[in-house]
């Protein structure tokens, strides 16, 4: 090559450079989204889901961790299940994979998940943080405190022995693991935002990301069912209804479009979203 191409050649492959890093730092990275059922909870009251249901109604709900498989090596979860002996007690769990198994269907080991993020400090969502060895967990500062009573408001568990998957979360945290979210709205990591406000418990927070087909919301236990959407019907257990149904306008408003919303315990969405199948489901 005579030096005046390879100058040109130094020039085009610069430009492309630039621009390449121009869209990087334009657009976020786009995740691919997966529901990831680990059990069932045979014969839940729909009541206990969705203000005012019939009190007969029973419903099998999904139990569900999130994956969020990032280019390059970052792999987050959304919540992370439960796998604590007492949680099985009430003979009601059916068809279960221990969450750090349940992810080989997507062909992660339990070391290869970098993050995960709580939504809550529930049982079922938080319990199996400590399944990841390497994760970092992100839970919003006002939930950890309150429920770990760092704070001693009322409600918290200060003045009564903390319950295994709370002391488990401090363990995290004092092995520098747990960050603290201050907030609304916050990019924690490219690409992944989390919002607050649907106060099913203190500062339960909801999780936003980016992928090919636009923007998807995890609502968690922020939204329980598809009929809470449907119906424009507040979760049963909330802090605050008004608020629970403002935080559902909201999601519309930041997922690209309805069928983006993933609720909490519905086993619809593995209809909704029937691919790959064997209990995952690619939300796209
Ligand atoms: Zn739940």
């Amino acid at each position: 090559m005579c030096r005046r191409h390879a100058l040109l050649l130094l020039a085009i492959t610069g430009v492309a450079g630039l621009q390449g890093a121009r869209s990087q730092a334009g657009e976020p990275p786009a995740y691919d989204v997966y529901a990831v059922r680990f059990a069932t909870l045979r014969g839940y009251p729909v009541a206990s889901l969705v203000q005012g249901a019939d009190p007969g109604r029973k419903l099998d709900i999904a139990m569900s961790v999130w994956v969020l498989k990032g280019p390059g090596r970052r792999t987050m979860l959304v919540d992370a299940g439960f796998y604590r002996p007492q949680f099985f007690k009430e003979g009601n769990v059916a068809d279960y994979t221990r969450p750090d198994k349940v992810v080989a269907r997507l062909g992660i080991t339990p070391e290869q998940v970098t993050d995960v993020i709580v939504t809550h400090t529930h049982w079922d969502h938080v319990d199996g943080a400590d399944l990841f060895p390497k994760a970092q967990i992100w839970i919003q500062k006002d939930e950890y405190e309150y429920y770990t009573g760092k704070t001693g408001r009322p409600g918290s568990d200060r003045g009564r022995p903390m319950p295994d998957h709370l002391a488990a979360l401090v363990k995290l945290n004092a092995l520098g693991r747990v960050h603290l979210v201050d907030g609304d709205a916050r990019e924690i990591i490219p690409g992944v935002t989390v919002y607050t406000g649907g106060r099913h418990t203190f500062a339960s927070q909801y999780v936003g990301v980016n992928t090919k087909v636009g923007r998807v919301v995890i609502a968690s236990d922020n939204v329980y069912l598809y009929e809470n959407l449907d119906k424009h019907v507040p979760i049963t257990a909330t802090f605050d209804a008004t608020a629970n149904l403002a935080a559902q306008d909201r999601m519309k408003q930041i997922a690209t479009s309805p069928r983006l919303i993933i609720p909490g315990h519905d086993p619809e969405v593995f209809v909704r979203f029937p691919k790959p199948g064997n209990g995952v489901a690619h939300l796209d």
